[in-house]
């Protein structure tokens, strides 16, 4: 089976894309890219052309999600592999592969309709290092993991653990969290070390995406961070704690499209075997929005 190796990628529409460039860069350390396209510009947190891109288009909502494979031969691959599990998909144009600044790249949708893209060969500028957009104690971890993880809504659970099976990923409920009227049971799915890369379960949403976490390799980075957060008086959703399926330690605080980005450090690799929590080792307490909506 092939399997995609990792977020790669991801489109964020925005409403006020001065807003976004500010706090991408100021309160994130992302670099902003911008290469004078008016409806666009790009964000940056390694030596790849860029991890986000973020649209004008007033969505303020996830917009694509990018997963990676190998190669060539992994790209052929996993058309045979959707086609076999019964997904449909297209394939990218050369002109919306160069948007995207990768090889090849496949345009399809998972059962709640969210954008995905797959793809191989990004552009990577080896002569253009990473320049955070203001101060860091270290870098954001991303390597053979990818950007990070999210978690996107779905309305059929059990469609979408097929579908990001069928490319690749492996995963399965993680949590138990009784909520009191009824028990929260999410979905993480994994495709290399990261614990998950996408997840999924934590009840309706009026976006397709909860929350984008962003992982750095120093904690001196999280507490900087929230010492910027709370400087600026930004929304923090969740306060710092750690998970017990990832251990990482990190807080939740809002975007300016209204919803989250959680800040990370320390996290362990994925587990090869199954398991699941009731609650997190310590800390994540709500805040102001709690979980979100
Ligand atoms: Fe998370």
């Amino acid at each position: 089976m092939v399997q995609v190796t990792e977020l790669g990628y991801m489109g964020i529409g925005v409403k006020d894309l001065d807003a976004w460039r500010n706090f991408a860069s100021t309160i994130v350390g992302l670099e902003v890219s911008d290469e004078g396209e008016r409806d666009r510009c790009y964000l940056r947190m390694d030596y790849w052309h860029h991890r986000f891109v973020l649209h004008a288009n007033g969505s303020d909502d996830l917009e694509y999600l990018g997963f990676r494979v190998a190669g060539g031969e992994e790209f052929a691959e996993m058309q045979h592999q959707l086609t076999e599990a019964g997904i449909k998909f297209r394939l990218g144009s050369q002109e919306e592969a160069i948007e995207r600044h990768v090889l090849d790249v496949l345009k399809l949708n998972d059962p709640s309709g969210n954008p995905v893209e797959i793809f191989h060969g990004p552009e990577v500028q080896f002569n253009r290092p990473f320049h955070p957009g203001r101060r860091m104690h270290g870098r954001f971890k991303t390597g053979a993991n990818g950007l990070g993880h999210c978690i996107i809504r779905q309305e059929d659970d059990k469609a979408a653990y097929r579908f990001y099976r069928a490319l690749g990923m492996r995963g399965g409920v993680e949590y138990k969290i009784n909520l009191g009227k009824h028990v929260v049971t999410p979905t993480f799915m994994h495709c290399n070390d990261r614990d998950h890369t996408v997840a999924f379960g934590v009840g309706p949403s009026k976006r397709r995406i909860n929350h984008v976490m962003l992982e750095v390799d120093n904690l001196d980075d999280v507490g900087f961070t929230e010492e910027l957060v709370r400087q600026h008086k930004i929304s923090v959703n969740i306060k710092t704690g750690k998970h017990s399926n990832d251990h990482m330690y990190s807080f939740y605080f809002r975007n300016p499209s209204g919803w989250m980005l959680e800040y990370g450090w320390g996290a362990r690799a994925a587990t090869k075997q199954s398991e699941y929590y009731v609650r997190d080792v310590y800390g994540h307490e709500p805040e102001d929005g709690g979980f979100g909506e």
